[in-house]
């Protein structure tokens, strides 16, 4: 989104012209900026043979889907129904890796089915998986390296404690439940979190997993997972993407030698590919002054958006209707009843009932963690691509609230 003789433009679009034509609360993407991202992770590794999966439970809508499968990207799936949205928006399904954590064997055996990829976080799993199929469909093994990533144990999951993945210690014991029964290891995985910034964290994690595959003699690729760093303020620092390619790329070379073969390096990234492309577009419903603070009250809350309540996370907010007003200070709240704040103690242009506001970095997390909370609708998606508007959801209706409840003679 930029600002240019005072009106807020997507891909040369007027946001309000948007808001008009699809109404509020509004997520809006932009594709140039998810293939931007897209591109600079692929740039970052060509000296390798990558393969990027993007992790599509940030943003699982199947035209965002589609767009990243003509972008040349695999898919990360971490449900049956996501994988099954992914074939929907045209991956085929060996494109597809299934992710799981704490799923039903039989919830596998339906990903074995479909001809998923498949990574396996647990020994008890692996062992059934062993029984079931022998060495007749390959797999992928999830460890977890112990490597802390971010500050924030709640999207840092590769810590002592996670519930993620296979400690690097067990690999003994993972080699004797393989070698029983004759399981085909076909890749090694680890993701320890969001929120990295340099190439030390993965490289720490990289040096376990080069370690580790001497276990495993028919690997075809190594996953590094994902939590490559994004800004979400101005000033925030972000992973240096070409740096981190440079010195992993040049390690994976070298292991790629010694093991004796060359594996593919799979990433599997969320955050990094859309959170920026995208916006929440909210309107000022009410501007309520009380003794401390000044309130924009909007059509929206955590019930579209819970990011902010629920990991205490940063989105820029600015008022789109007037870019230009004088500067005050606003707590954005959403209309749920809750305390629901969205941004607090915002510097912004003078805001009045009425006013778009636009909520940043709402591509990731944002509409795939949204709810009915408060029975609110939620909202419509539009995807710009090429200075054009797609509508790619449709906001709901009372028919949505209700569709599956049942009410019973009493
Ligand atoms: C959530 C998740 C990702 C994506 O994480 P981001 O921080 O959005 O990049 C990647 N891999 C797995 C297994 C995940 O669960």
């Amino acid at each position: 989104m930029e600002l240019k003789n005072n009106v807020y433009k997507i891909d040369g679009l007027n946001v309000l012209d948007l808001c008009n034509e699809f109404g509020t609360p509004l997520y809006v993407y932009e594709g140039k900026t998810i293939e931007r991202q897209y591109n600079k992770l692929a740039e970052a590794f060509k000296d390798v043979n990558v393969k990027i999966k993007y992790a599509c439970k940030a943003l699982t809508n199947i035209s965002i889907m589609k767009y990243l499968h003509n972008l040349g990207s695999g898919l990360d799936t971490v449900s049956i129904q996501e994988a099954r949205l992914g074939i929907l928006a045209g991956f085929k399904p060996d494109e597809i890796l299934y992710t799981p954590n704490c799923v039903s064997f039989e919830e596998i055996q339906m990903a074995v089915d479909l001809g998923l990829s498949i990574n396996l976080d647990n020994i008890s799993i692996l062992e059934q998986f062993g029984h079931t199929y022998g060495n007749t469909v390959p797999c992928c093994i999830r460890l977890n390296p112990h490597i802390m990533a971010g500050g924030n144990q709640n999207i840092s999951v590769g810590h002592i404690d996670s519930k993620f993945g296979i400690s690097i210690y067990q690999i003994p014991l993972v080699k004797r439940v393989v070698d029983a029964c004759n399981i085909n290891v076909t890749g090694l995985h680890m993701h320890t979190g969001s929120d990295i910034l340099d190439a030390d964290v993965f490289l720490r994690g990289a040096e376990l997993l080069y370690n580790a595959a001497a276990n495993f003699p028919n690997l075809r690729f190594m996953d590094f997972g994902s939590g490559f760093k994004v800004a979400y303020r101005e000033g925030d620092v972000t992973a240096d993407i070409a740096g981190i390619g440079k010195k992993i790329s040049k390690s994976f070379k070298a292991f790629c030698r010694d093991y004796g073969r060359n594996l593919e390096l799979w990433f599997e990234p969320g955050k990094f590919i859309v959170s920026e492309s995208g916006y929440l577009f909210v309107k000022t419903n009410v501007i309520k002054q009380t003794t401390s603070t000044v309130f924009a009250g909007v059509d929206s809350g955590q019930n579209h958006l819970i990011r902010p309540m629920f990991y205490d996370a940063y989105h820029h907010i600015v008022n789109v209707s007037h870019p230009k007003g004088t500067k005050r200070i606003y707590s954005v709240v959403g209309y749920i009843c809750e305390t629901d704040t969205l941004g607090y103690d915002r510097q912004m242009s003078e805001v009045k009932e009425g006013d778009i506001l636009a909520i940043h970095n709402a591509g990731a997390y944002g509409f795939s963690m949204s709810s009915n909370y408060n029975s609110r609708y939620r909202p419509a998606e539009v995807l710009i691509l090429n200075g054009k508007a797609h509508l790619i959801r449709k906001r709901e209706s009372f028919e949505d609230l209700t569709r599956n409840q049942i009410l019973i003679e009493i």
